[in-house]
C-alpha cells in the first residue's frame, strides 16, 4: 500500500461542507483507505485578495491506485463539486491536490509530485504536520524543518 497525503481547499459555497462532502467521496472510493484527516484551518487568501478567505485541511490516504488514476479520480470529485473559475489562485469551491505520493517524485506534464507549493504553504505544511509529525519529504528534509520556516499564524484551526 502506497501512503499518499492529500490536499483540500475551498473558499466558495460552504467551504467547510465542500470539503466535508470531498472527504465523503474520497472515502467512498473502494480503492482507497482513508487513515487520517488534519483539523480544518482558515486562512487568508493566496491570490487576489478581494476573495473569501480558505479553508484548508490535508488528509492521509492508502492505496495502491496509480498517481494518474487518483489524480483523474480526485478531478471528478472537482467536477461534481461544481469547480468553474479557472482563474490561478481563484475562488475555487474546491481544489483537491496530491502533496505526496508514497516517497515518489513524479515529473509529468499534468502532475508533479511533491506538490510544487507544498514547501512554501504554511497552510499545508502545518496540517501536514498535525497528522504526520515525523514525516520526511523525498529529498530527505523533514517536513518540522519547513514548518519552523512558516508563520502558521495566518492560519486558525476551526475544527
Ligand atoms: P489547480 O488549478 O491548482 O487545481 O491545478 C490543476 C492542475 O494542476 C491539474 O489539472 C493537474 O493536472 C495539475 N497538477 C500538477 N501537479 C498536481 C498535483 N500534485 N496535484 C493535483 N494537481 C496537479
Amino acid at each position: 500500500m502506497i501512503e499518499v497525503y492529500l490536499g483540500l481547499g475551498s473558499n466558495l459555497d460552504n467551504p467547510f461542507s465542500q470539503i466535508q462532502q470531498a472527504i465523503q467521496s474520497i472515502a467512498l472510493h473502494p480503492e482507497i483507505k482513508i487513515e487520517s484527516v488534519s483539523s480544518f484551518y482558515t486562512n487568508p487568501p493566496m491570490g487576489p485578495n478581494d476573495q473569501p478567505d480558505y479553508l484548508n485541511a490535508v488528509m492521509k490516504i492508502v492505496t495502491e491506485m496509480p498517481a494518474l488514476e487518483l489524480l483523474d479520480f480526485l478531478k471528478i470529485i472537482e467536477k461534481k463539486q461544481n469547480r468553474k473559475k479557472k482563474i490561478k489562485w481563484g475562488p475555487r469551491t474546491i481544489d483537491l491536490d496530491i502533496l505526496l505520493y508514497g516517497k515518489l517524485e513524479i515529473n509529468l506534464p499534468n502532475l508533479i509530485v511533491p506538490h510544487e507549493g507544498l514547501t512554501q504553504r504554511a497552510f499545508v505544511v502545518w496540517p501536514l504536520l498535525e497528522i504526520a509529525p515525523n514525516l520526511r519529504l523525498p529529498n530527505k528534509i523533514w517536513l518540522k524543518e519547513i514548518a519552523q520556516k512558516l508563520d502558521c499564524h495566518v492560519l486558525t484551526k476551526i475544527k
